[in-house]
């Protein structure tokens, strides 16, 4: 199985849940850049304070900030990885292209989960984090259309892009992912 992965798509897709589940079902790293932005943000530490009112606002916190937070994970795991929101930007995409390169872990797969924009506000306004209000829920679909949509470009080139239908319960999803990683 393919096991240097990123998960991509628009938000409310699917693709904390899909990646906590395939990683701890593989003994994969799951490395979540909202999950570790949360994580400083209840720990009240300077950086959290800066990237929660940026996160409230569904804006995206800066990429030299972000790519602080990867650098130091991903090089000190080699049995493999999940990668869930990040990148995020094409900036973001380029240096983990580098930083891949230079650890010499080339990714074997994007998955990208693609939904409905309905059906993501549906799936947000019911998920009801902090960040998950109608306003703010659009404001990020449009960030994601803006910024990180071109990624599907980017990875397509580098003939590594899956795509997922993101429709169905989450064991059906799964069983798709999984048929794409074999
Ligand atoms: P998520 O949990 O992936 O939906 O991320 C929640 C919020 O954290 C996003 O709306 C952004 O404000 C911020 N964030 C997470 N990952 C990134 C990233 N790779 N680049 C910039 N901002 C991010």
């Amino acid at each position: 199985m393919k096991k240097r992965l990123l998960f991509l798509g628009p938000p409310g897709a699917g693709k904390g849940t899909q990646a906590v589940r395939l990683s701890s079902k593989n003994d994969l790293l799951h490395l979540s850049t909202g999950d570790l932005l949360r994580a400083e943000v209840a720990a009240g530490t300077s950086l959290g304070t800066q990237a929660a009112e940026i996160m409230n606002r569904g804006e995206l916190v800066s990429d030299s900030l972000v790519l602080s937070i990867v650098e130091n994970k991903l090089s000190s795991f080699s049995k493999g990885w999940v990668l869930d929101g990040f990148p995020r930007t094409l900036a973001q995409a380029e240096a983990l292209d580098l930083l891949l390169k230079t650890i010499n872990q080339p990714i074997q797969a994007v998955v990208l989960i693609e939904l409905d924009d309905e059906l993501l506000v549906t799936r947000l306004l019911d998920r009801g984090r902090e960040d998950d209000n109608e306003d703010v829920i659009r404001h990020r679909l449009k960030v994601y259309k803006e910024k990180t949509a071109p990624l599907v470009d980017h990875f397509k080139k580098q003939g590594v892009l899956q795509a997922i239908q993101g429709s169905g319960d989450i064991e059906t999803i799964a069983s798709r992912i999984e048929a794409s990683l074999i």
